[in-house]
């Protein structure tokens, strides 16, 4: 059987380093077993010692606190991430995935300093779904259109999306986070191991919490509440839960595991919604559309639609992973495969460039559009481009593995 793929989102980057990174965390997809040191799967997050949270002291929303709002035409940029690294001894130990995790992910205290500086930089949180809206033309024709956002004087309007949020098992192994969870406070919490193997359940720790805490604490860095798109994959299920169907597994207690997988994850995904986070398709298998045929992008929709969909609700943002297009490269060309996403309710189709590019099709009703990327690769060779956001080199976490195979280009 063809291995289920990856998490690498950009086709450029996979195609410069299709022979070792893209090849190395391939061999840690799918098919590596959960470790033998995971604790069950099916223990409830009562079962775990919670740290009792801190408390901090509601804020005024933007809203509230009397700020004027400014009209919003220009670039809204788009960054996005992969779930951190959140041991990095555990990452960067010289095995074969060191170099894809290096060029694919950054670090927590990488992560931490780029929100704030972010932050620092007047960048303002928006939700994607805010920026782009149908609308019915003289032809009575339903196309897209950009929106003027109304900010806060002097913010600057920023999407923040986040790939693979599914906690594959070659991220367990590699110092991540394993799952998200609720506590008893009703708050979303990480739950992992140190690499000791201890167990930890933290707000410290993870990249939806920390962004979570760090918005509490800053709420003026979130437009109406919003926060990050999460971008799900199903094949290895989502948020660590293992709520995907498998091939051969037909038995009763699959299916009862499996079931109560999904009832665990039902609340953290309603926690989410009710916390500024919202939910794009990243494909149910993680493969690269420009290689599918029809009917294998038709097949890959409808396992999504059934193992993620049903459970995230309905979006219509399909993001592509390796940047892989639909429309074969071309984004002036509507081929079949695209229509048919566009026609389940897809309407942003979201790539990977240098730029936050965007492009509102004239036949038809969809908008196509570029992130850049936060990750090892950018901040070694792309400090230039990215200063806008961040200073490579001030957030550069000296954990990172050096040598030949490791250039830093500033
Ligand atoms: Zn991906």
């Amino acid at each position: 059987m063809k291995k289920l793929v990856i998490l690498i989102c950009y086709a450029l980057i996979a195609v410069v380093f299709a022979a070792c990174a893209a090849k190395s965390v391939h061999d840690a997809g799918k098919d590596t077993p959960v470790p033998s040191e995971l604790p069950s799967l099916t223990e409830t997050p009562d079962e775990v010692s919670v740290i009792e949270p801190v408390y901090l002291t509601p804020t005024p929303t933007p809203e509230t606190a009397g700020v004027t709002l400014v009209p919003w035409d220009g670039i809204v940029e788009h960054l996005f991430f992969h779930p951190v690294i959140t041991y990095t001894e555990m990452a960067f130990d010289g095995d074969s995935q060191e170099k894809g995790l290096d060029d694919y992910m950054v670090t927590l205290s990488e992560y931490e300093k780029i929100l704030q500086s972010l932050y620092d930089r007047n960048y303002i949180l928006v939700n994607i779904n805010e920026v782009w809206s149908e609308y019915t033309n003289d032809s009575g024709q339903t196309r897209m259109k950009r929106n003027t956002l109304m900010l806060p004087e002097g913010k600057i309007p920023i999407i923040l999306s986040y790939d693979d949020v599914n906690y594959y098992t070659y991220m367990l192994e590699n110092g991540m986070t394993y799952r998200l969870m609720l506590g008893r406070d009703g708050e979303i919490w990480s739950y992992g191991l140190d690499p000791q193997g201890n167990v930890v359940v933290s707000q410290d720790l993870d990249t939806i919490t920390v962004l979570d805490k760090f918005v509490k604490e800053h709420p003026d860095f979130s437009h109406n509440g919003a926060k990050g798109m999460l971008n799900l994959t199903g094949y290895q299920g989502i948020l660590g839960y293992r709520t995907q169907t498998e091939k051969g597994q037909d038995s009763p207690e699959f299916e009862a595991n499996r079931q109560n997988e999904i009832a665990r994850v039902r609340p953290i995904i309603q926690k989410l919604k009710d916390t500024g986070w919202y939910f794009a398709s990243h494909s149910f298998a993680h493969n690269n559309f420009e290689k599918m045929s029809y009917n294998g992008a038709v097949a890959d929709a409808e396992r999504w639609f059934a193992e993620v969909g049903s459970l995230v609700g309905e979006t219509q943002v399909l993001v592509y992973p390796y940047g892989g297009r639909l429309d074969k490269g071309d984004f002036k060309n509507t081929g079949e495969a695209f229509k048919y996403y566009q026609s389940k309710g897809f309407r942003i189709f979201a790539s990977v460039g240098n730029e936050s590019f965007s492009y509102i099709k004239p036949d038809i009703n969809a908008v196509i559009c570029d992130r850049m990327h936060s990750d090892g690769y950018t901040l070694r060779r792309e400090r230039e481009r990215y200063s806008k956001f961040y200073d490579a080199a001030e957030v550069w976490d000296d954990s990172r593995p050096t040598g030949d195979e490791y250039p830093i280009n500033w």
